[in-house]
């Protein structure tokens, strides 16, 4: 694609980067078939294609964002099927950042639409402030329908109704210190704790740490690490968002030095993929690039890891699992057979629901503030997981466990709670 940006727009590294990805793009708009906004909605502008064109328009002019750019970007999953598509390698992800973090700048929201995103912007990435949250919007539920009807506060009935029915689950999983191995030493990780998952599933993690010890590595949860970033990251702020990677930088680093670490395993797609992206998201920064770029590329799926240890076959379990592949999973960390391979040889027959590069319609906080495309997205992927039929569901992402799960009887368990269990691990309580 021919771009016209002028010397003195080149000069900003952010618009640099942005002119080289736009140049890559023919135009051939293959990735239009596999974006679920162009499939569900049938608009151009709502195609990775059209969506570029938007960003470069903008970008080229010098444009604050309007509210059509507003709208159609809003609307973009940031699930990545395009990049897997694409043909010629275009790095939508950087250039959909770049544009997030031009329309925070240049673009005032509707009062309730600011309000809501600086609610969940101040809510969500801290445990002690989601989970008292939590049990108020839990109160709240039985309002959701009312508040569906009134069209600026249905981000709100979106979220009442996300919130989990059944008794939470207190975890020490998130307990900073070290987790000891319980065979013959074999490596040394830290675990990210993360910020929602363990108030809405503390077993995760547990099931992890309990796996990997079992296994004979060392497990640390260290002193002082939190949410990821992806939250605010994809909100387009950028600051509050580097100020998250910088300080988990500054953790790992100092675990780095003091005992050396094999990995740092993470248990939520979403969060590897950002934690993947540290070393590029702080490239302009000289204090943290080197540090940020060395922590990136210890950043392991914790079903990444998993398969190093060399874990023997299992006799068959007798239970059909239906493997649900997060976006952040498949599109953004490139991880689609392994978790899979996992399962299978833990016992486990798999199967992959039809359409698996199409979005649960999660995404983040997307199904709070889309919550119409996302419940049709939702819809479309329980229906083709359903028609599987399975026992169980798996996958390796809080949202989409959270999103698929508020949809189906079915139960819904992440990859490492089955392998947990198939490997002397306890049957995960929704099991039973
Ligand atoms: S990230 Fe997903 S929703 Fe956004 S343009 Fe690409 S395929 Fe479409
Ligand atoms: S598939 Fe790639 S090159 Fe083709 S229109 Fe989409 S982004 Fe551009």
């Amino acid at each position: 694609m021919q771009t016209n940006f002028t010397a003195e727009q080149l000069a900003d590294p952010y618009v640099a980067e942005s002119e080289k990805i736009l140049r890559r793009c023919v135009h051939c708009g293959f990735c239009t078939a596999t974006c679920p906004t162009y499939v569900t909605l049938g608009n151009e502008l709502d195609s990775p294609r059209g969506r570029i064109y938007l960003i470069k328009d903008m970008l080229e002019n010098d444009r604050p964002a309007d509210a059509e750019v507003v709208t159609h970007i809003d609307r973009c999953l940031s699930c990545l099927a395009c990049m897997t598509t694409c043909p010629s390698g275009v790095d939508y992800m950087h250039l959909v950042d770049h544009a997030r973090i031009h329309i925070e700048k240049t673009y005032r929201r509707p009062p309730m639409d600011r309000m809501i995103r600086q609610m969940l912007a101040m809510i969500l990435p801290y445990p002690s402030r989601f989970r008292p949250a939590l049990a108020l919007a839990r109160l709240g539920r039985p309002f959701a329908p009312l508040l569906k009807g009134i069209k600026p506060l249905r981000p709100v009935a979106a979220m009442l109704e996300l919130t989990p029915q059944g008794r939470l689950k207190h975890s020490d999983s998130s307990r900073p210190g070290v987790r000891a191995p319980e065979a013959a030493p074999r490596g040394r990780v830290a675990i990210l704790s993360g910020c929602a998952q363990p108030v809405l599933d503390g077993g995760i993690n547990e099931a992890a740490i309990r796996l990997l010890t079992r296994l004979g590595v060392e497990v640390v949860v260290p002193e002082g690490e939190g949410c990821c970033g992806a939250l605010v990251h994809h909100m387009g702020k950028e600051e509050p968002a580097l100020d998250f990677a910088r300080r988990n930088v500054d953790v790992w680093t100092r675990e780095i030095e003091r005992g050396g670490l094999d990995g740092i395993i993470i248990t939520a797609s979403g969060c590897g993929t950002t934690i993947k992206d540290y070393g590029h998201m702080l490239r302009l920064d000289p204090a943290y690039s080197e540090k940020a770029a060395r922590v990136s590329a210890l950043a392991k799926d914790v079903t990444e890891y998993v398969a190093t240890l060399e874990l023997p076959a299992q006799d068959s379990k007798g239970m059909t699992v239906a493997y649900h592949s997060a976006c952040s999973m498949q599109h953004g960390q490139k991880i689609t057979v392994l978790p899979k391979t996992l399962l299978k040889q833990a016992g486990f027959t798999v199967r992959d629901p039809a359409e698996g590069h199409l979005c649960c319609g999660s995404a983040g906080t997307y199904n709070i503030m889309q919550p119409e495309i996302s419940a049709q997205l939702k819809a479309r992927k329980v229906r083709n997981i359903e028609a599987t039929q399975p026992d169980v569901i798996a996958t390796g992402n809080i949202g989409c466990m959270t999103q698929i799960g508020s949809g189906t009887a079915l139960p819904i368990l992440h990859t490492v709670e089955l392998l947990d269990w198939a490997y002397g691990g306890p049957k995960p309580a929704k099991l039973a």
